[in-house]
C-alpha cells in the first residue's frame, strides 16, 4: 500500500502525477534508481534522455518525501555556504566546481520547467535574504560581494531597502539575489515524474526497495513483489535513508522542518506582505523561510520541536515567527500544516557518494534540495554515462561520527541557536 501524503497545502492543490503501479514481476533495466523525489527524477530524464532504460522505485510516490513537502524556494548558490568558505574547506579545484553547481542549480529548475511545460506555478523574482545584527549584515554583504565579483546579479539591501521590498521592518540588512525564486513543489515533482516517463523511464511506486545484491556481474534491487536486475543503482533517498546501505544513513543526520500557510490573503493584507512574491529566508542559526503562493496564501516553514515528529508536525513555532515579522496576520486563519525530514550533512555540502561498484547515491542538500537535488541528479547521470567530469566530487561515505546520539546533538545546537538568535533579533529591534 502506498503510504498516504501528508495533509499539505501542495496535496490539496498540485495536479495528478502519471500513473505509477507498483513493481509486481520481474524486470531488467541499465539503471535502478531508488527514491523520486528531485534527486532520482532528475537522474533518472537525464539517462532516460540519453537512451538507458531507467526503472525508479519508490516507497511512495514520486515527490512524497521532501520534494512534494518541502517550501517551494529555489535557492540560488546551491548550499548556504559563502563561495570563499567553499574554497577553504575543498580547495581550488573542487571548491570552484561545488561554486559552479551552485550558480547552474537555479538555471537547471526553471529551464526543465520550460521544456517540459511543467505547471508549478513558477515565478523568478529573485530570492532575499534577511539579516539580523553584525552577524546577518557581514553574511549578506559577503554573498552580494563574492557572487557579484563571479557576475551574478546580487545586490546587498539596507534596513529600508528590504523593508520596502518585502514589508517588514524586522532585519537589519538583506541582500537580492536574482537567480532565486519558487515552485509548488509537489507539482514540480509530478511534473518531473511525467517528463521522466515520457523519455521513456518507468517508475513504480509503493515499491519499497528491501534489498540489494549481487547478480551475475550487476546488481539485483528486490522489493516485496518483484526485482530488477540491472548494471547501475542510484539510491536516491536522502533524508529518508532507511537500512538499505546502512553506511548511507549514517552519512547524513535528518532534521524536522515544518511547514504551515493561511488561507488566502485578504485584500486589506495582502498588498503589505511580500509585494514583491519574494521568496525570503534569514541568515539566522534556527531560520524561517516564507513566501506567498499564487492564491496569495502566506506560506511559512522552520525549525520547531524535533522529538516525536509525525507528518503533521507542530507548527506553532514558525507561527510565532510569522507574527513577529507580519504583524497583520494576526487573526488570519491558518489552514495547513504538515512536517519533512531533510538531511544534513557535516561540513553543510551536498555529496555524490560511490558506495560500492556502480552503485551511487547524492544527498545532503541541507534543507536546499529544490535546486541543488535537481542537478545532483543530472551529475549522478553524468557519473554513469562517464560524459564529463561531475561538479561534486565522488567519494566514497563520510560517517558522522556519533550518529547515534545525533537526537541529543541536534537538541543542542538548536537550543543554543535559538538563544543567539534571540539576542541577534533583540539588537535588531
Ligand atoms: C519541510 C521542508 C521544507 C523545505 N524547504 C525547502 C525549500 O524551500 N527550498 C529548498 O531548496 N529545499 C527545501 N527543503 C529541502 C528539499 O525538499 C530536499 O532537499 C529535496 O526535496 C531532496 O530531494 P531528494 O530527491 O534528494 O529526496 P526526497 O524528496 O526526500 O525523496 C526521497 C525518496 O526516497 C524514497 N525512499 C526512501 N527509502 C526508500 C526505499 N528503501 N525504497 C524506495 N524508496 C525509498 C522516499 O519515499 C522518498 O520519496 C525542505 C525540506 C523540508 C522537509
Amino acid at each position: 500500500m502506498t503510504p498516504a501524503m501528508p495533509d499539505s497545502l501542495w496535496a490539496a492543490t498540485a495536479p495528478p502525477g502519471p500513473e505509477c503501479p507498483p513493481l509486481t514481476s520481474d524486470d531488467t533495466a541499465d539503471v535502478v534508481v531508488v527514491g523520486a523525489g528531485y534527486t532520482g527524477l532528475s537522474a533518472a530524464l537525464h539517462l532516460a534522455r540519453a537512451g538507458r532504460r531507467v526503472v525508479v522505485l519508490d516507497a511512495g510516490e514520486p515527490g512524497w518525501g521532501c520534494s512534494g513537502r518541502n517550501g517551494g524556494q529555489v535557492n540560488p548558490g546551491g548550499v548556504k555556504v559563502l563561495p570563499e568558505d567553499v574554497l577553504a574547506t575543498l580547495g581550488p579545484v573542487w571548491g570552484e566546481r561545488l561554486i559552479e553547481f551552485g550558480d547552474r542549480s537555479c538555471d537547471l529548475v526553471f529551464e526543465l520547467i520550460e521544456r517540459y511545460g511543467i505547471e508549478c506555478e513558477a515565478v523568478r523574482p529573485g530570492y532575499v535574504s534577511g539579516g539580523y545584527g553584525a552577524k546577518g549584515r557581514r553574511f549578506n554583504r559577503e554573498w552580494a560581494r563574492q557572487w557579484s565579483a563571479r557576475g551574478c546579479e546580487v545586490r546587498f539591501l539596507e534596513h529600508d531597502e528590504i523593508a520596502d521590498l518585502i514589508g517588514t521592518r524586522r532585519y537589519d540588512s538583506g541582500m537580492h539575489d536574482a537567480r532565486g525564486g519558487s515552485v509548488q513543489p509537489l507539482a514540480y515533482a509530478r511534473g518531473l515524474a511525467r517528463a521522466a516517463v515520457e523519455e521513456g523511464a518507468v517508475i513504480h511506486g509503493a515499491s519499497a526497495a528491501t534489498a540489494i545484491e549481487r547478480n551475475g556481474a550487476g546488481w539485483s534491487v528486490r522489493t516485496d513483489r518483484g526485482s530488477v536486475g540491472c548494471e547501475f543503482v542510484v539510491l536516491a533517498t536522502n533524508g529518508y535513508t532507511g537500512g538499505l546501505w546502512p553506511e548511507l544513513r549514517q552519512s547524513v543526520v535528518p532534521v524536522a522542518s515544518f511547514v504551515t500557510a493561511t488561507a488566502p490573503l485578504g485584500h486589506n493584507v495582502l498588498p503589505s506582505v511580500l509585494p514583491g512574491r519574494h521568496a525570503v529566508s534569514e541568515t539566522a542559526r534556527v531560520i524561517v523561510y516564507y513566501r506567498l503562493d499564487r492564491q496569495g496564501r502566506f506560506v511559512i516553514g522552520g525549525r520547531g520541536r524535533w522529538f516525536d515528529v509525525d507528518d503533521r508536525g507542530d507548527a506553532s513555532h514558525v507561527r510565532a515567527a510569522a507574527l513577529r515579522l507580519f504583524p497583520q496576520l494576526e487573526g488570519v486563519d491558518w489552514e495547513y500544516h504538515w512536517a519533512g525530514w531533510p538531511a544534513m550533512t557535516r561540513d553543510h555540502l551536498p555529496k555524490l557518494l560511490a558506495l560500492d561498484r556502480c552503485i551511487y547515491a547524492g544527498l545532503g542538500y541541507n534543507g536546499r534540495g529544490v535546486a541543488s537535488a535537481t542537478l545532483m541528479g543530472q551529475q549522478l547521470a553524468n557519473v554513469i554515462l562517464d560524459e564529463s567530469e561531475p561538479l561534486v566530487e565522488v567519494r566514497g561515505p563520510e560517517r558522522f561520527v556519533f550518529h547515534r546520539y545525533r537526537q541529543i546533538g541536534i537538541s543542542y545546537r538548536m537550543l543554543a541557536g535559538s538563544l543567539l538568535d534571540r539576542l541577534d533579533r533583540r539588537g535588531a529591534a
